[in-house]
C-alpha cells in the first residue's frame, strides 16, 4: 500500500521539482507542496492500514474460533464496500461450518453411546483389516485389554480364531456392498457360538477411516438351549417308547392267545408295570413342568422340619422294609422352624428316600436327619439341613454334577429297572431352589452317598418342641 501511495506520489513531485529548476515555480512553494503531499500521503496510508488491520484481525478471530471448532464471535464487518461483505460472507460460512462441526460431534457422542450400551460386540476396521474402533463386548469376546489402545493393530491378527478370521476374509474379499453373516463356533479364546455379520462401510472418499463394521452376537446360551432341548426331545421319546413298546407287544400276545395262564398272568405283570412306569413318568413330566412354568407357586408355612421328615420315612418304610434296608431317622428336637410348603417338601424327601432305598443293597441303611445350619457365606442365613445318607452303591464323582439334569442317569439300564424315570433329581433341584435352599450330593463309590437340602429358617423362627427321632 505504501508503494501504491508512493507510486502516486512521485510524478506530481517530479513535476513540481521540474517546474523550480526551470524557475516557473518558486522553491518556496514546491517545497511547500511537496511537504504537504508527503503528510497528506502518510496520514491516508496510515488510516488505510489502521482499517486493513482491523479486518485482518477480524478474519484471524474467525479462523482462530474454526480452529478452535467453536461458533466465530460476531463481529459486526462494515458492509460498505466489497471486502466488507466478503468478511460478512466469510462469517456466514465459518457459523455453518461451526454448526456443522457441533451436529457431527452430537452424533459421534450419541453413536459412541450407542456403541458403548450395545451388548454385541461391534469391530470397525479400515480398508486394510486394521482397527478403527473396539467396543467393550467386542473387548471381552476376543480376550483384550480393555483399555489398550488397539487402533491401527491387524484384527485378524488380534482376534486369533482361525474360524473368526476366515469369516473376516470371506466378508472383505466378497466386496459388492452386501453384507456377509455366519453363525461361527470359536475356539479361541474360549469356546463358544458366535453369530456374526460383516458389512462395508458406505464411504463418498476412498481415504482411510472406518471400511468394514463387524458385528458378534454371543448365541452360546441360545445354542446351549437349543441342544437342552433336543436332548430332552430325544430323551422323552426314548423313554416313552420303551414302556409302549413292551406295552404293545406283550397285549397284542395276549389277543392272539396265550395257553398257559403264568404266562398270560406274567404278561399281565409286565404291562400293568410298564404302565405304572409310563404314569410316574407322565406325573413327574407334569411336576417338572409345572414347577418350570412357575405354575406350582409354593403354599409357604412356618413348618417343623422333623414333621416333614417323620412323614416321608412313614410313607417309604414299607419299601424299605422290602428291600431288606434299614431306614432310623435322626431329628433333633430343637431345630427351628422352616419356611416352606408341606406337600413339595415332603415329595422333595420322598425323591431322596426312594433313590436312597432303590440304591442300597439289602442289608444296608438309610438314615434320615436334619440339624440346624447357616447358609454358605457371604449370606450366612439361619436354616436347616435335611439330610439323606445311605450305605449304597455311589456314585461315581465326574457324574454328580450332571445329576440333577434332566433323564441323566448313572446307570440308564439300572435305573429303569428299578423303575427311575431319571427326573426325581432335576424336581428336587427346583423344589429346592423355589424355597431359596440348596442341594448338596456327596458321594464315595461302593460307601454310599449323602444328599443334604438346605432350608431356611422361618423368621419368627422358635425351637421347635418336637422331639421326632425314631428308627425304623
Ligand atoms: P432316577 O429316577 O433314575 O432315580 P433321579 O433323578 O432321581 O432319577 O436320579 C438320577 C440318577 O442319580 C439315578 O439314575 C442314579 O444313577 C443316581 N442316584 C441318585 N441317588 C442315588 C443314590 N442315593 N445312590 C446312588 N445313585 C443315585
Amino acid at each position: 500500500m505504501a508503494a501504491a501511495v508512493a507510486a502516486g506520489f512521485i510524478p506530481p513531485a517530479l513535476v513540481l521539482i521540474i517546474l523550480a529548476a526551470t524557475e516557473a515555480v518558486s522553491i518556496a512553494w514546491v517545497v511547500a507542496a511537496l511537504v504537504l503531499g508527503a503528510v497528506a500521503a502518510g496520514w491516508s496510508t496510515l488510516a488505510v492500514a489502521r482499517v486493513w488491520a482491523s479486518r485482518a484481525e477480524r478474519i484471524e478471530t474467525v479462523a482462530a474460533s474454526l480452529e478452535k471448532h467453536e461458533p466465530p464471535p460476531h463481529l459486526i464487518p462494515d458492509e460498505r464496500d466489497a471486502m466488507g461483505r466478503a468478511e460478512r460472507r466469510l462469517l456466514d460460512a465459518a457459523d455453518a461450518v461451526a454448526d456443522e462441526i457441533e451436529s457431527l460431534a452430537e452424533q459421534r457422542d450419541e453413536f459412541e453411546a450407542i456403541l458403548r450400551g450395545m451388548t454385541e460386540a461391534v469391530v470397525v476396521t479400515g480398508s486394510r483389516g486394521e482397527v478403527v474402533l473396539l467396543n467393550a463386548p467386542a473387548r471381552r469376546m476376543f480376550a483384550l485389554s480393555p483399555d489398550a489402545n488397539y487402533n491401527g493393530r491387524d484384527f485378524v491378527e488380534l482376534c486369533r480364531d482361525p474360524r473368526l478370521q476366515e469369516f473376516v476374509a470371506r466378508a472383505t474379499a466378497s466386496g459388492g456392498g452386501q453384507v456377509t453373516s455366519a453363525e461361527i463356533a470359536l475356539q479361541t479364546p474360549a469356546p463358544r457360538h458366535v453369530s456374526a455379520s460383516g458389512a462395508p462401510v458406505r464411504r463418498r472418499s476412498g481415504a482411510g477411516g472406518a471400511a468394514w463394521v463387524f458385528v458378534f452376537h454371543d448365541i452360546t446360551q441360545l445354542k446351549s438351549y437349543e441342544t437342552q432341548r433336543a436332548d430332552f426331545v430325544a430323551n422323552l421319546t426314548h423313554e416313552i417308547r420303551t414302556p409302549l413298546s413292551a406295552l404293545y407287544g406283550y397285549a397284542e400276545t395276549l389277543i392272539r392267545g396265550v395257553d398257559d395262564p403264568e404266562t398270560a398272568r406274567r404278561f399281565l405283570g409286565i404291562i400293568e408295570h410298564q404302565a405304572r412306569r409310563l404314569s410316574r413318568l407322565i406325573d413327574d413330566l407334569i411336576s417338572l413342568s409345572d414347577l418350570e412354568r412357575g405354575l406350582m407357586p409354593l403354599k409357604l408355612d412356618d413348618l417343623d422340619a422333623g414333621t416333614v421328615l417323620k412323614d416321608a420315612e412313614e410313607l417309604m418304610r414299607e419299601q424299605a422294609r422290602r428291600e431288606g434296608v434299614e431306614l432310623p431317622l435322626d431329628c433333633p428336637g430343637n431345630l427351628p422352624l422352616i419356611r416352606g410348603d408341606r406337600d413339595r417338601l415332603h415329595q422333595v424327601m420322598v425323591n431322596l428316600l426312594d433313590n436312597a432305598i432303590k440304591y442300597t443293597p439289602r442289608g444296608g441303611s438309610v438314615v434320615v436327619s436334619a440339624r440346624a445350619a447357616t447358609s454358605a457365606p457371604p449370606e450366612s442365613r439361619p436354616g436347616v439341613e435335611l439330610i439323606v445318607s445311605d450305605t449304597g452303591e455311589g456314585i461315581p464323582a465326574a457324574d454328580i454334577p450332571r445329576l440333577t439334569e434332566r433323564f441323566y442317569r448313572v446307570d440308564r439300564a439300572r435305573s429303569r429297572e428299578l423303575g427311575g424315570t431319571g427326573l426325581g433329581l432335576a424336581i428336587v433341584k427346583h423344589i429346592v431352589q423355589l424355597h431359596g435352599g440348596s442341594l448338596r450330593i456327596e458321594s464315595r463309590l461302593r460307601e454310599g452317598t449323602t444328599v443334604t437340602v438346605w432350608i431356611p429358617a422361618a423368621a419368627a423362627s422358635v425351637p421347635s418342641a418336637a422331639t421326632g427321632t425314631s428308627g425304623s
